[in-house]
């Protein structure tokens, strides 16, 4: 007789997909645990910062859709659980000429599924949302289920969860390694050697170390946000009369930005960083002139935005995949190892759902959503998906 092994899964990584992945794993009654190497709340992966955009009508492709609502819908459950507040919607003002990626994507997306969505001229906005001032050559999708979310609440929403339903969940437990161990695993950390019959690799950025031989096409970009603070004017950045926005700034490129929170009114250029080898070895600080592509990008929607003080700066990780879709997907080696990597840059509102998805695939090896967009191994990159460089928020 074999012995038992420890847990039923390990999860490597707590950020937003690993945390959710417990919780949605816990839920269904399995002995769980998972393993972070860094500190709760921690500043050095992808789910810090105050904010991430979720949208329904989604520029990339219709095929986020179905995910982006039923993510939608367990947010306010885990809100409802936690009584935290996790997820605000402003609306979304997804902004561009017309018939550029982010205002065609996205007509495309509200047609396809039927979604809400109202077309307004520079001057409609401006009447709405008064902070904007939109060159004469653009238009605005208002998505108005958008909103955004608070990443480090939603993440530490999903731990206490998972935790209330019978998981351990420790922080500061760096992996160290793992191994197959008949058709379970074994998972090395300073502290010991823990088993399991199945492992997801939710580590973000430090997935391609973990996969072992597996030599996962992820390139590591670091980004740069900032917090800017306009003096006047103050209450047009108000969440009730400033949405978050998607502009296409230049064909295939997008900035984005959210309303005044406490560190002031975020802002950013999509996919602007440098390429780093590792995510140990990127460039942490933030200089006093990345700030300028990120103002030039926002004049014409945003002029006196564009021109504010800077307040606050950060940095955080892309995990990029060649076309911006997920990798979500079972190792070719090993079937009993989940690999969730869900960046690109556009992951964080999915999170909710792709923690239940990934707990289904581990306990059924079934999905109810269509996941052959994300498998390893399909590329070169398939026709019909929006993939610029810049495409995803
Ligand atoms: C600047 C920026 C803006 C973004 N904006 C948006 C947005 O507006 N909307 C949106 O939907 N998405 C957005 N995204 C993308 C989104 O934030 C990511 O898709 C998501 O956070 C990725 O979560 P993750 O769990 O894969 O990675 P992470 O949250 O980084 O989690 C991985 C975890 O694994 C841990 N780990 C790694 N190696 C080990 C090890 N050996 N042992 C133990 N633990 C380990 C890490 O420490 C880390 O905590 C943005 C990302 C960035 C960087």
């Amino acid at each position: 007789m074999t012995k038992p092994r420890g847990y039923d899964a390990i999860v490597i990584g707590l950020g937003a997909m690993g945390s959710a992945t417990l919780f949605h794993l816990a839920r269904r009654g399995l002995r769980v645990l998972g393993l972070e190497q860094f500190s709760q709340g921690h500043e050095l992966g992808s789910s810090h910062g105050d904010s991430r955009i979720i949208r329904e009508t989604y520029f990339e492709h219709p095929l986020y859709v179905p995910l982006v609502r039923r993510a939608h819908e367990l947010w306010r459950e885990l809100e409802q659980a936690s009584g935290k507040s996790l997820m605000k919607i402003t609306g979304g003002l997804m902004i561009g000429p017309a018939d550029g990626m982010v205002v065609a994507g996205t007509l495309r997306s509200a047609t396809e599924h039927q979604l809400p969505h109202e077309v307004l001229t520079p001057a409609q906005v401006h009447e709405r949302f008064p902070a904007f001032e939109l060159a004469p050559n653009l238009v605005a999708v208002l998505d108005p289920r958008a909103g955004y979310l608070d990443p480090e609440a939603c993440n530490r929403a999903h731990i206490d969860a998972a935790r209330a339903a019978g998981a351990t969940a420790l922080f500061n437990e760096p992996v160290l390694d793992w191994n197959a161990d008949g058709d379970g695993v074994q998972v090395r950390t300073q502290g010991g050697t823990y088993t399991a019959d199945r492992l997801v690799l939710a580590a973000g950025a430090w997935n391609t170390g973990l996969a072992h031989d597996l030599k996962l096409p992820l390139m590591i970009e670091r980004q740069s946000v900032f917090w800017l603070n306009p003096s006047a004017g103050r209450e047009l950045y108000e969440a009730d009369r400033f949405p978050i926005y998607a502009y296409e700034y230049k064909a295939g490129h997008i900035c984005y930005g959210f309303p005044r929170l406490t560190r002031g009114v975020k802002a950013s250029v999509m996919h602007s960083g440098e390429i780093a080898p590792d995510p140990d070895s990127v460039e942490r600080g933030v200089n006093d002139d990345e700030v300028k592509p990120l103002r030039a990008a926002l004049r014409p929607v945003l002029p006196t935005l564009a021109d504010a003080p800077v307040r606050d700066r950060a940095t955080c990780l892309f995990t990029n995949t060649p076309n911006h879709d997920f990798i979500i997907d079972f190792h070719p080696l090993h079937p009993q190892v989940l690999i969730s990597s869900p960046c690109s840059g556009h992951g964080f509102k999915f999170a909710s759902a792709i923690g239940e998805l990934q707990a289904e695939l581990l306990m059924t090896g079934k999905s109810r959503f269509d996941l052959s967009p994300f498998r390893i191994g399909r590329w070169p990159a398939d026709s019909g998906r929006v993939s610029g460089p810049s495409s995803r928020s």
